[in-house]
């Protein structure tokens, strides 16, 4: 990148040239992108975004990288990365909760349980950031992240920012209006109910115990969660039904393209083995989509984000 663009980021920004993506990802796989600018709060990210937007150079925001599947050849945007691994930001006022978009959400989590104030003990163990939560509508056990905004700090794609009520937001499953429009999350304002503390805490416990019977662990098993979202119900009476469900009677868990294949207990997770790239892990789901459509006469949809050409 331009070292003068570069003199005149933030010092609080470090900045990787020629970064390689696959570090960055819960997946490990990816090629470089030209620039990755690690911003550790929302002012040294809205000023990184907007000499960029000056400059004309197109970037991307990640938060924790735990729902993409980057290209190995890696991609052309600029990447600003917002997630803050060791400094969550939550201030707990009452039932009101402000939390920065890069504060992890398990940290969250934690944090509003140990103040008393709940609905949060299903985000435990969901890997990511506050931002990527909200925009991507995060959930598990029935419940999501929507059901309790407030209200939004957003920056939108030229630089400028503003408040934004949850109307606006659009909630629907695993959905908000931030996944099209591509505004940042700046920061959210939760509102939660009062809860006790020890009743939250064995939620949390029964819910990490659950998950670890279920999922990966992605710092031992590289994954990004599920891979396809659940299908929506055919009638109004009808509930959502789970894709793994669906891959299970394919009979995907036998498959396997290069160092990619299922995860035994789920089969709507990809892990990759060390060897893995990211086209094992696209051809892979693209052999569960032609597995499900075969046998069930419908097109599963990828959760997880592809960034870059497959
Ligand atoms: C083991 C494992 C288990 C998982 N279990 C669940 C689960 O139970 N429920 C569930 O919902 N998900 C689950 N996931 C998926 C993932 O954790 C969520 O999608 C998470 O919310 C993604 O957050 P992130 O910060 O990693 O986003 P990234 O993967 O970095 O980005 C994903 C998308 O969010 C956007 N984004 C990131 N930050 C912001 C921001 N500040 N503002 C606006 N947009 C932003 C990005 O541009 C991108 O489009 C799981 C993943 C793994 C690896």
């Amino acid at each position: 990148m331009d070292v003068s663009l570069i003199n005149s980021l933030p010092e609080s920004v470090r900045v990787v040239n020629d970064a390689l993506l696959s570090q960055y990802t819960t997946f490990g796989l990816g090629g470089r992108c030209p620039a990755l600018l690690d911003c550790p709060d929302a002012e040294a990210l809205c000023a990184s975004a907007q000499r960029l937007v000056e400059a004309g150079i197109d970037f991307e925001v990640i938060g924790q990288g735990s729902n993409l599947l980057v290209s190995d050849v890696g991609i052309e945007s600029v990447v600003l990365r917002y997630c803050a691994e060791e400094h969550p930001v939550v201030s707990v006022d009452g039932c009101c909760v402000r939390v920065s978009g890069n504060t992890l959400l398990n940290d969250l989590a934690c944090t509003a349980i140990e103040h008393g104030v709940g609905d949060l003990s299903f985000c435990c163990g969901i890997p990511g950031t506050v931002g990527g939560a909200i925009a991507g509508n995060a959930g598990a056990f029935g419940r999501q992240i929507g059901d309790v905004v407030e209200s939004v700090r957003l920056m939108e794609k030229d630089g400028t920012i503003r408040e934004v009520a949850r109307e606006e937001l659009e909630f629907a499953y695993r959905s908000s209006v931030l996944k099209q429009s591509g505004a940042v999350l700046l920061e959210a304002l939760l509102r939660l109910e009062r809860c006790n503390i020890e009743a939250m805490r064995s939620e949390r416990d029964e819910i990490m115990a659950l998950r670890r019977s279920k999922h990966p662990d992605w710092r031992k098993t590289p994954c990004a969660g599920s891979v396809f979202r659940n299908i929506e119900p055919t009638s109004a009476a009808g509930r959502r039904q789970a894709a793994g469900w669906f891959l299970e009677q394919a009979g995907a868990k036998a498959f396997r393209v290069g160092g990619a294949h299922l995860f035994d207990k789920h089969a709507n997770i990809i892990v990759a083995d060390p060897d893995a790239t990211a086209a094992d892990v696209y051809r892979l789901s693209e052999m569960m989509i032609t597995a499900v459509r075969e046998k069930f006469g419908f097109d599963l949809t990828r959760e997880i984000k592809l960034l870059g050409t497959f």
